[in-house]
Formats: structure tokens, C-alpha cells, sequence
């Protein structure tokens, strides 16, 4: 191979971090300027570059432009940097560069499989240069974070998403696929915007968009084998459940919206118990929003109850209770219900607003989870606040402005009383001289670790045991210390060891239900796992 060719080629690059015996082995003599620059000192420079940048979405497309010219150096901003750049390769930054994608598009990604591609998606997947896939992530568009739908520009999501399951889990970038299904959009503007990179029709549903997720389903399991991992990602409530339920016994498929989230907040409620005290059986839950995040957190918290007492799944059920646009719901309204909000359908005098609600239940633990902002009032955190003596509340509707209240809010509110997690960041309050560290429940904490854990121990069927597993591995991550901070989640910071402690907690669970493929079992899982972690430091090339 040339030297040319090895500057082009973003897995092998190091841009001016080749040495002068590199130089001389590989060709580049002449391709560079004279200077050696570590990849610490590109680090470095890059990072200045990145701060300069004032607009985020300038930010986040030079991240992209890295991703695309040196790999290795990408992730190493990535991981060395977590907080500070998951923000612009993940949300918030990706919405907007998703809204714009079409005027961003410069290189494919990742794979586009449309309507036209009906019957030849295995030829599709063939074309993709990498052979070795360990997970792909894939999305339709049509509920793309809070934004609705993006249509064929949902690709950011899958790129993010991933780059977030190397950085953040140690799965290899070259193992990792981002895919768009594209089935048109019902978004307007996009269909009346001549620009549009999708199909410039309206979303096919019904016969056709099933058949067309059946065989791309089938072409994955074939070409790829029964061990990659199938991210099902920001598809609209309806789509999701039943995707997930209908491959869950062909496929390792696994959502995050629906099963990371609830993973996480379980996690976070787990902990919170140290905090206001009681098992998970004594409090009593209530939802404001019953979609795919509401209903997904609910089921593991029933999961879970049921598991510690031995009572029945259908039993814990009825200590939880989710509220919907139409109000609390309850068993008279059964006829009209979605499949997915049955379960929750019991026996109550109906209840239209939130606060009537609060009031009938009377919850330990509130969770917002309808992507509607300011819905946690005044009135409804007071009255939490006068039947508890330490509410939990989690404000999760993202971004920030559909928060349902704010850290601020939920503390006064509360006279202080209050333990506090929400989906998107807050900092932390000063109220009557007490400094409160919020929670943030984002599922960043779980999905890379859990991918990690299913790719390592080669799982071939997804469990909610693995949920399970994955939550209680992160609780277990908060030390004594970071409560007494009234922390609820571990430092962000700690991630990839977090990670690996929930891969290996996973993979145990993999292997104790007989669905791993790696045999024999690892003795040591933690080690094993970091030892199977993705490291974006150079290589020395002979
Ligand atoms: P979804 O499937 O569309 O569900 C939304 C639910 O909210 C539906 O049940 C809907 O009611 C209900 N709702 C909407 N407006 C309402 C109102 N005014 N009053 C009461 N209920 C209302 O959405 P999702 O995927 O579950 O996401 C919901 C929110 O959770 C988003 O903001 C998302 O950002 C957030 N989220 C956070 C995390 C995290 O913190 N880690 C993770 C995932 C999601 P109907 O069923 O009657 O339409
Ligand atoms: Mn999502």
C-alpha cells in the first residue's frame, strides 16, 4: 500500500504522529511537513480547536470530519474528554446536526436501506467494507429524541450512538454498523424540501413496513450470524414494542428506549432507597407518561419487586400506576387501551389531571416520563413533599426545557426534602446553605456496558434478567461517599470501569442462562472484559 493511500484511510492515519522510521518504511516521507506531534500533543491541539468553536453544531462536524480522517484519535478525544464531548456527538448537539443532516452530508456513515431496496437488502449489507459486525444500531426516523420525525436524516442517531459504544464500552468501531431505514417520512417540510436526501414519500406502514423489516431482519441473521447485536433505535412507540417483542425469540435484539432506559432508572431508584429509605416493595410509583420510556421502567421495577418478595408479576404491577394524556389509567378503560398499557389498567375511580392523581395515590416516587415540560408544578411537588418525608422524584423528559421540573424547583418545592433525577443535566443547588447534587439517569451508564457484555460472552438472545443485572452492576458503583453527597448515580467520569463491571455482571447472567456462545467461561469477567476494551491509542507500525 501506498503512504497516500495509509494518510487516507481514517483506521490506520496518525496524521503527523508517524515517526521518521514510519516515514521511511511506509512512503510518507514527503507527504508530511517535517514535525513528530504526539498523539497527546494532537490531542491537545484538537481540543483547543474544538473549545474555539462558539456554534455546538461546528463542534459536532469537526468531530465527524476526525471520525473520518483519523479514527484513533477521535475516540481518544472521546474518551479522554466523556463530559465534555458527549454532549456534541450525542445529545443535544446530534438533534440539530440530525435536523440539518442533509446540508451536512458529505460521506456515508453508515448503511441506508430504503423502499428501493426491497429484495436486495442482503446485497446491501454486502457492500458495507467491514465483515465482522458485533452491533448495529438502527433506526426508521420516525421518532428521532424529542424531535418527531426526521425521516431519512435520523442517521446521527446510529453514527452517535455507536461512537458511544467504543468510546464509552470498548466495542471495536470497525465491529460497529449505524444503519437508517428509510420508509419515507410524514414530515412536511422535509417531503416539500427539494434538498431531502429520503424517500420523498409518505412512511409506509402496515404489510409493507413489516415485510420490510422482516427481511432486513432475516439478511442481518444471515449474514452476520445469530451473534450480532440489533439495536432497535428511536422508532415511534407504536413500531417499537412490537419490533421488540417479535424478534425477541429469533434475535439478539435489544431497545434502548424501552429496556436502557429502564435499566438506568431502576439503577437510580435502587440507589435513591439508601437515600429515603424502605425496599423497592414499599414505595409506590406513579408515571406521567406511559410510552416506551414510562411502560419499560415500570415493567423491570415490577420485574424486580417480584423477584425480591416472591410475590407475583401481577401483583407488584398494582404498586405502580401511569398517567397518560388522558389521565391515570385505569382498568374501565381497558377497551381503548394500547397492548403495551394494559398491564397498568387497574382498579380505580378515574382520575383527569396529575395532581388529582398524586392526590388518590398518594406515590412515594414520581417519574416524568411524557417529554412534556414544566408538568411537575408547584402544587404537585408540595403535595408529593406533605404525605412523604423524602419524596423521589425524576423529572426525565428531555432536552432540558421539557424537564418536568427543574433541580431547583424540585429542592424548594420540597423544603429540601426531595431526592432528585432527571434525563438531561443539571447542575448542582445551593438551597439553605446545602449544596444538592442532582441525578442525571442517562442511559449512556448502560447500554455500552451491556453491549459489551452480550458481544463478549457471544450471547445469542437478549433477557430481561440481563437488564436486570446491568442495573444492579451501576447502583452497585456508588460508594458510601458519593451518598453522603446525595448522589444517586456514579461520577460520568468513571465510565469505561463502570462499564466493564457491567459487562462483566452481564455476561455472568449470559452465561447462567446457558445462552453464551464464547465457551468456556472467562474465570475473571471483569478482567476479561477490560481486556476485550477497544483502546484508541497509536499503533507502532514495523
Ligand atoms: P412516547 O413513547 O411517545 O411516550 C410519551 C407518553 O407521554 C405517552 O404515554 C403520552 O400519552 C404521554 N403524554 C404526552 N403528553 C402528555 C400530557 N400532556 N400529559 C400526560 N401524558 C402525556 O415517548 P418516550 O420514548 O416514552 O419518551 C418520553 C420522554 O422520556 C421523552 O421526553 C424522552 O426524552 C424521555 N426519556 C428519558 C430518558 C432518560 O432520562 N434516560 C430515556 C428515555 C426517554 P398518550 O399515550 O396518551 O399519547
Ligand atoms: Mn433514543
Amino acid at each position: 500500500a501506498s503512504g497516500y493511500t495509509l494518510l487516507r484511510d481514517p483506521h490506520h492515519n496518525k496524521g503527523l504522529a508517524f515517526t521518521e522510521k514510519e516515514r521511511d518504511s511506509h512512503y510518507l516521507r514527503g507527504l508530511l511537513p517535517p514535525a513528530i506531534i504526539s498523539q497527546q500533543q494532537q490531542e491537545k491541539k484538537l481540543m483547543q480547536n474544538l473549545r474555539s468553536y462558539d456554534v455546538p453544531l461546528h463542534r459536532y462536524m469537526a468531530m465527524m470530519e476526525l471520525q473520518e480522517r483519523n479514527e484513533r484519535l477521535f475516540y481518544k478525544l472521546l474518551i479522554d474528554n466523556v463530559e465534555e464531548l458527549l454532549p456534541v456527538v450525542y445529545t443535544p448537539t446530534v438533534g440539530e446536526a440530525c435536523q440539518k443532516y442533509g446540508s451536512i452530508f458529505r460521506r456515508p456513515q453508515g448503511l441506508y436501506i430504503s423502499l428501493k431496496e426491497k429484495g436486495k437488502i442482503l446485497e446491501v449489507l454486502k457492500n458495507w467494507p467491514e465483515k465482522n459486525i458485533q452491533v448495529i444500531v438502527v433506526t426508521d426516523g420516525e421518532r428521532i429524541l424529542g424531535l418527531g420525525d426526521l425521516g431519512c436524516q435520523g442517521m446521527g442517531i446510529p453514527v452517535g450512538k455507536l461512537a458511544l459504544y467504543t468510546a464509552l464500552g470498548g466495542v471495536r468501531p470497525s465491529a460497529c454498523l449505524p444503519i437508517t431505514i428509510d420508509v419515507g417520512t410524514n414530515n412536511q417540510s422535509l417531503l416539500d424540501n427539494e434538498f431531502y436526501i429520503g424517500l420523498k414519500q409518505r412512511r409506509a406502514t402496515g404489510k409493507e413496513y413489516a415485510d420490510l423489516l422482516e427481511e432486513f431482519m432475516t439478511a442481518v441473521k444471515q449474514n452476520y450470524g445469530e451473534k450480532v447485536l440489533v439495536q432497535f433505535e428511536d422508532f415511534a412507540n407504536h413500531n417499537a414494542f412490537e419490533l421488540l417483542s417479535r424478534y425477541s425469540t429469533t434475535h439478539l435484539v435489544f431497545n434502548d428506549d424501552i429496556q436502557g432506559t429502564a435499566s438506568v432508572v431502576l439503577s437510580g431508584i435502587v440507589s435513591s432507597l439508601k437515600l429515603i429509605g424502605g425496599t423497592l416493595a414499599d414505595h409506590t410509583f406513579l408515571f406521567l407518561g406511559a410510552g416506551e420510556a414510562g411502560t419499560g421502567i415500570a415493567e423491570l421495577i415490577a420485574l424486580e419487586m417480584s423477584k425480591q418478595t416472591k410475590i407475583p408479576l401481577e401483583e407488584t404491577r398494582k404498586k405502580i400506576w401511569l398517567v397518560d394524556s388522558k389521565g391515570l389509567i385505569v382498568s374501565h378503560r381497558k377497551e381503548s387501551l394500547q397492548h403495551f398499557k394494559k398491564p397498568w389498567a387497574h382498579e380505580h375511580e378515574p382520575c383527569t389531571t396529575l395532581i388529582d392523581a398524586v392526590k388518590a395515590i398518594k406515590p412515594t416516587v414520581l417519574i416524568g416520563t411524557s417529554g412534556q415540560g414544566k408538568t411537575f408544578t408547584k402544587e404537585v411537588v408540595e403535595a408529593m413533599a406533605s404525605f412523604n418525608k423524602k419524596p423521589l422524584i425524576m423529572a426525565l423528559s428531555n432536552p432540558t426545557s421539557q424537564a418536568e421540573c427543574t433541580a431547583e424547583e424540585a429542592y424548594t418545592w420540597s423544603e429540601g426534602r426531595a431526592v432528585f433525577a432527571s434525563g438531561s443535566p443539571f447542575d448542582p443547588v445551593k438551597y439553605n446553605d446545602k449544596l444538592y447534587i442532582p441525578g442525571q439517569a442517562n442511559n449512556a451508564y448502560i447500554f455500552p456496558g451491556l453491549g459489551l457484555g452480550l458481544v463478549m460472552s457471544g450471547a445469542i438472545r437478549m433477557h430481561d434478567e440481563m437488564l436486570l443485572a446491568a442495573s444492579e452492576a451501576l447502583a452497585c458503583q456508588v460508594t458510601q461517599e458519593h451518598y453522603d453527597k446525595g448522589m444517586t448515580f456514579p461520577p460520568f467520569s468513571n465510565i469505561r470501569t463502570i462499564s466493564a463491571n457491567i459487562a462483566a455482571k452481564v455476561a455472568a447472567k449470559v452465561y447462567d442462562l446457558g445462552l453464551a456462545t464464547r465457551l468456556p467461561r472467562p474465570d475473571d469477567l471483569v478482567k476479561f472484559a477490560e481486556g476485550c476494551m477497544y483502546s484508541p491509542n497509536y499503533r507502532i507500525y514495523r
